[in-house]
């Protein structure tokens, strides 16, 4: 039995008392992880610890299950304004509450385009109104993603967008790039970069290699990715600011991160499931379901990426969640749209990493939690008193298998299909209301 709930255009009582007990509690921010209770009252965490006790509370037995923060997906695409029938605000965050995801950032390649303080007050608005969890917003670094003249930013940022990036196509232009920088470090605010040569991509499909070479389509060379990269970083360098890299794939575009972290530039990175899940040679199983852009990469950039994950040279763990339907897919693998589908399976496929041994509880969940919360400024991800009370409890051996047929999202595009997975969000907390019960 499932239950959906509107956390804003139907808030909880601000009296309200909700005690959870028996509850690993797991805030990785802190570190701290015990068998214990917690308290929201309202849309905050009140209290937490062992002897916690509220009169008149309804009280929820977590029955030994993790109680984390809510997870935080910084990279989707909901389609509003403009591709409504791929998804909307309402099946998109349905489809993430169902994934443990109580905050999203949803990109600005919508139609219009998120450039202008109207379409994204126009946003804001229709997700108090109609989503199931928070929804922020990137806005455009070019007006209309043109790449021809810089938005402003600064009203922009006054409105509400929690960065910056023209994701879905990159800015290649270098001089637009500094005026980017020069905003980031002014206003404190992140740019984040969709990392493609558009040139050296070259109308490519899937990553240059074996497969593209089986298949006779035309390839993706990794240097598409790290080219941009590196000349972003040696920007940031010059100017300074704040970058972020969004969906890496390759090995040389993590190189160059680390090569900025350790001169101590202000560069973020994130990596989504598939590409640290599966590699090239899932275009042959998968067919245009396994086409996103970046592409799937070889097993070695796939390895490269999980030991990034490992070492914790990359922060964050995001979906790029990008619905599509039908008709865009069902090309051949030239034609067909880039993008799959990612919040309903984010966290069991992460959690692959845990029960593999490859990482701790605590540093898995800090990349979907407390770590992409910093990268956008955003004021959750934790377990605290006075926090937000965005919660997502998760049974961690919960096995079963992925049918996208099921997904809650209008779009059923993932190569994850039949995929065996073990864990999964059982309740989601959004503002202290609980917004999904598996
Ligand atoms: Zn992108």
């Amino acid at each position: 039995m499932s239950k959906f709930d509107l956390p804003y255009s139907q808030p909880i009582a601000a009296d309200k008392k909700i005690l959870y007990i028996n509850a690993r509690i797991i805030d990785p921010k802190s570190g701290y992880d015990k068998l214990s209770s917690l308290l929201t009252v309202g849309d905050k965490i009140a209290d937490l610890g062992e002897n916690i006790s509220a009169k008149d509370a309804e009280v929820i037995d977590c029955k030994g299950h993790v109680l984390a923060p809510g997870l935080i997906d910084i990279q989707v695409h909901f389609r509003y304004p403009g591709q409504t029938h791929k998804e909307d605000l309402e099946t998109g965050s349905k489809s993430a509450v169902v994934g443990g995801i109580t905050s999203v950032v949803c990109q600005p390649n919508t139609i219009p385009t998120l450039d202008s303080v109207e379409v994204l007050n126009d946003l804001h608005a229709k997700a108090r109104e109609v989503a199931h969890c928070n929804v922020r917003a990137y806005a455009c670094i070019t007006k209309n993603m043109k790449g021809e003249d810089i938005a402003d930013l600064s009203a922009l940022k006054a409105a509400g967008a929690v960065g910056f990036t023209d994701d879905g196509l990159p800015v290649m232009n270098a001089q637009l790039m500094r005026r980017a920088f020069e905003n980031s470090r002014d206003l404190g605010v992140v740019i984040a970069q969709h990392a493609e040569d558009l040139n050296l991509t070259n109308k490519g499909c899937i990553t240059e290699g074996e497969v593209s070479k089986k298949l006779g389509v035309r390839g993706i060379p990794n240097i598409s990715e790290s080219v941009i990269v590196e000349r972003d970083l040696a920007i940031l360098e010059a100017i300074g600011g704040r970058y972020h890299l969004l969906h890496v794939s390759t090995s040389e575009a993590l190189d160059a991160i680390k090569r900025a972290k350790e001169k101590g530039l202000a560069a973020t990175v994130e990596v989504s499931p598939h590409h640290f899940m599966l590699n090239d040679e899932q275009v042959l199983k998968s067919g245009t379901n396994a086409k996103m852009n970046p592409p799937l990469r070889s097993e070695k950039d796939r390895l490269a990426l999980i030991e990034g994950l490992r070492s914790g040279l990359i922060d964050a763990i995001a979906t790029d969640h990008a619905p599509h339907d039908l008709p865009s897919k069902e090309k051949p693998l030239q034609e067909a749209t880039f993008g799959i589908v990612g919040v309903e399976t984010m966290l069991p496929l992460s959690l692959n990493l845990f029960h593999q041994g490859l990482l701790s509880l605590r540093d898995l969940l800090a990349k979907m939690t407390c770590n992409a919360a910093k990268i956008i400024n955003f004021d959750g991800g934790v377990i605290e008193r006075g926090a937000r009370a965005d919660l997502v409890l998760i049974d961690l051996n919960h096995e079963w298998e992925i049918d996208s047929q099921k997904f809650y999202s209008k779009s059923k595009n993932s190569p994850f299909d039949g995929f065996k997975v073990k864990g999964r969000a059982i309740r989601t907390v959004v503002a202290g209301k609980t917004v999904y019960e598996f």
